[in-house]
């Protein structure tokens, strides 16, 4: 009997839901662990307050002195609240977060202590930080990293460490971590969104990027997620036959939540309140065990370090109700993978939503401004724009017809699809006063009554217009969002520069007036890319032709979908927008293909061991019992137990055929790994997706057939109706 398999159960069935108790209302709970204005009002002095706002408005520097005052006032907070140790928290190139925490304490002459916390700590320090990637940029300069304080994310306490936001950059001042570019790529997109903006509003003085993540997971019964090690060391289940009833009832999609779930929830945003976080909604997604959770959105940079800071909490408090959260994009065939959509939108300092129409026609001209440049900047790098999604885990849910394809594309609806293509119409160079007024009062005019009752959604489009804002529902659940949201703002950025360059061209050389002009270079990109404009059934194979046709990219695997990365555009366009420089480019091109193949490499070796000294051994022994009977029959009846013992013959000699195909199979795929190792970036990559991961669904295959064959009290793996349907 599979010991492992039923001490698992049983410790499942027998768990029950772990209390919780709402202690304070969740207002009162917000914030209560950040060190936010609120707290920095009561703690700092009046001039290291303003420092300190300035420098998150206006990115200014905050002197030594002042930094020490901030310190000291940041560690008092903190102990107030019971931290005994802090920590610089920054997000190194793996994708997760990273801290290394130091106490407060310090002795005195051996004999006396007290607690100690300076400028130069909250500033900088230098984390032992030689076993991050850094995709050789620390080997060509020999330099060492060093952390440095992010003052625009605020502290925070998570048990008793105050956490201290931080970029991760090399002495040479490249960037060795997914914070910095992000805050450069803001940078850039405040510097050009503001420049557009004061066509409209001549104060116009800052425009921030807003982000609101929905984070899709899985919550499976720890003791059942440790009995399977391919969910320990991959994420997901290598092998497993798809249950009777899977999601196909679609009875658990925004059905009442499973209490065990449920208070994990109530656990969960309760501390998430404590962080600031403010997560809002909760629900039961697609899959059954599958769940949604999102939050108000923020500026991107919060909202990115909230993202990160979740997924690791959500982590811990897991642990406490005995679930073990899968963040995996597909940790179960044949059912829904989980996904992250990004909800991206552009708001001015006093909280107009850019991407939203206002009360006056010069307001809808500025919505349709960063409307159409923003379809026309997906237009111009929709490669891009696919590789800042790419990843192992993302290539199994893309294309999956249950998430958008590898094709990127927009859906904007047929309302305001219909206002596009009535400004393809719009007059070369001047407008008639008649056709201003048509076009104000007519045509955009009527766009916010449009948005209004604009109930069209398209579930299957990777890059959606949803009203006030796009969606980007490509991105994958495990992504570190800082990659797209990195991306994305570089690519609008650089197209409102252009937009701008563009328009005042007209202005001062053509002698149009603002809103001509405007209208004369959007008339244009509406042409240009109406390419990436596509309303219908993003899953269907029509569109995989459709996209063809259109000279859209479909880089279904990452090694293709990466290559973009380090193509002289995309450089170039890093280097105008001083986000990357080609080092840094290059060095995550590296960074991500390594990470790529290793998981795969971790995959095929996991599948290797499972397939042959679980399975296999399993198997062998439930056929040696049908031996057993087939010679026991034999004795008793003579040639008769032909007849008799037919079925049992028949199935020694299928487990026979599986046993031998996984063998066999197993060598062939540890020979391809073989040779893909010798290999090294962009080669061992491509070789691992196509020679070795073409493997596990073969392997897969006759594994899955066995589990419906041998006695099911030997099967050494938990079920997928266990790990699935058990609570
Ligand atoms: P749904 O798409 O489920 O109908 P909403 O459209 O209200 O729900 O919001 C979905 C997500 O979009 C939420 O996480 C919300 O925070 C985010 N969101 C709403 N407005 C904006 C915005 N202006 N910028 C960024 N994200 C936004
Ligand atoms: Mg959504």
């Amino acid at each position: 009997m599979s010991t492992i398999r039923f001490a698992a159960l049983q410790e499942s069935i027998n768990r029950v839901a772990l209390k919780i108790e709402e202690k304070e209302k969740r207002s009162v709970l917000f914030g209560k662990n950040v060190f936010n204005k609120h707290a920095m009002q009561q703690y700092l002095t009046k001039s290291a307050y303003e420092s300190v706002m300035n420098a998150i408005e206006k990115g200014t520097q905050i002197d030594r002195k002042i930094a020490d005052q901030v310190a000291v006032s940041m560690k008092d907070w903190a102990i107030s609240k019971g931290a005994t140790h802090y920590t610089h928290w920054f997000q190194p190139l793996t994708g997760a977060t990273a801290e290394k925490h130091d106490a407060f304490f310090e002795s005195i002459n051996g004999s006396l202590a007290m607690e100690k916390f300076d400028g130069e700590q909250l500033v900088q320090q230098e984390p032992d930080a030689s076993s991050f990637p850094s995709g050789g940029i620390r080997n060509t300069f020999e330099a060492r990293g060093y952390t440095a304080w992010d003052p625009t994310s605020p502290a925070f306490i998570f048990e008793t460490t105050l956490c201290i936001p931080t970029i991760f950059v090399a002495y040479t001042g490249e960037a060795l971590d997914n914070k910095t570019p992000l805050l450069r790529a803001l940078q850039a997109i405040d510097t050009h969104a503001t420049a557009v903006c004061k066509y409209f509003d001549k104060n116009a003085t800052k425009v921030n990027a807003t982000l609101g993540w929905e984070q899709e997971y899985f919550l499976i019964d720890d003791a059942l997620a440790q009995s399977r090690h391919d969910i320990l060391m991959t994420g997901r289940t290598l092998l497993g036959h798809t249950p009777a009833k899977g999601q196909q009832l679609d009875d658990h999609y925004f059905g009442s939540i499973p209490l065990r779930a449920m208070n994990f929830m109530r656990d969960l945003e309760q501390e998430s309140m404590l962080l600031g976080i403010p997560v809002k909604t909760r629900h039961n997604e697609v899959a059954p065990n599958q769940f949604e959770l999102a939050p108000i959105f923020e500026e991107v940079n919060l909202a990115v370090d909230h993202n990160s800071l979740l997924m690791d909490v959500m982590g811990k408090i897991a642990r406490r109700h005995h679930f073990k959260v899968l963040f995996h994009e597909k940790p179960f065939a044949g059912i829904n993978g989980s996904g992250k959509h990004n909800n991206w939108s552009l708001s001015t300092s006093d909280g107009t939503n850019l991407l939203s129409p206002g009360k006056t026609p010069m307001k809808n001209l500025q919505f349709l401004t960063f409307f159409v440049n923003t379809i026309k900047a997906v237009y111009e790098n929709e490669e891009l724009l696919r590789a800042s999604i790419a990843s192992a885990s993302n290539d199994y849910r893309l294309g999956a017809n249950e998430a958008p394809p590898a094709i990127m594309s927009v859906f904007i609806g047929s309302q305001l699809s219909n206002v596009l293509d009535e400004l393809e119409n719009v007059t070369i160079g001047k407008l008639s006063p008649e056709e201003k007024t048509d076009l104000k009062l007519n045509i955009i005019g009527k766009i916010p009554e449009i948005l209004l009752d604009n109930t069209d959604r398209n579930r299957t489009s990777p890059f959606a217009f949803t009203g006030n804002k796009f969606e980007f529902r490509a991105v994958g659940s495990w992504t570190n969002c800082a990659i797209p949201m990195t991306i994305l703002n570089t690519i609008v950025a650089k197209q409102l520069k252009d937009f701008k360059k563009e328009v005042d061209v007209l202005i001062d050389d053509k002698n149009l007036k603002k809103d001509e002009a405007i209208f004369n270079v959007l008339r244009e990109y509406i042409k240009q890319c109406k390419k990436i404009r596509f309303e219908g059934d993003g899953y269907s194979e029509s569109w995989e032709k459709e996209a063809k046709k259109r000279g859209l990219s479909n880089n279904k695997t990452t090694p293709e979908a990466l290559k973009v990365k380090i193509s002289k555009k995309v450089i170039d366009l890093f280097q105008e927008m001083e986000v990357m420089n080609s080092i840094e480019m290059e060095a995550r091109f590296e960074i991500e293909l390594e990470e790529y193949t290793k998981r795969l490499q971790i995959e095929s070796r996991v599948l290797g061991d499972i397939a042959r000294n679980h399975i296999v051994p399993v198997a062998i022994k439930y056929q040696n019992t049908l031996l057993e009977n087939t010679k026991n029959l034999k004795e008793i009846f003579g040639e008769e137990y032909k007849n008799i013992a037919k079925e049992q013959i028949e199935l020694i000699m299928i487990i026979s055929n599986h046993i031998t195909e996984i063998n066999a199979l197993s060598l062939q795929m540890i020979e391809a790994r073989k040779k893909a190792n010798l290999l090294h970036g962009l080669a061992s990559a491509n070789a691992y997706c196509n020679n070795v991961k073409p493997f596990f669904d073969q392997i897969r295959y006759h594994c899955d057939k066995l589990e419906t064959m041998v006695d099911d009290s030997l099967w050494p793996l938990t079920k997928y109706r266990e790990l699935l349907f058990t609570r």
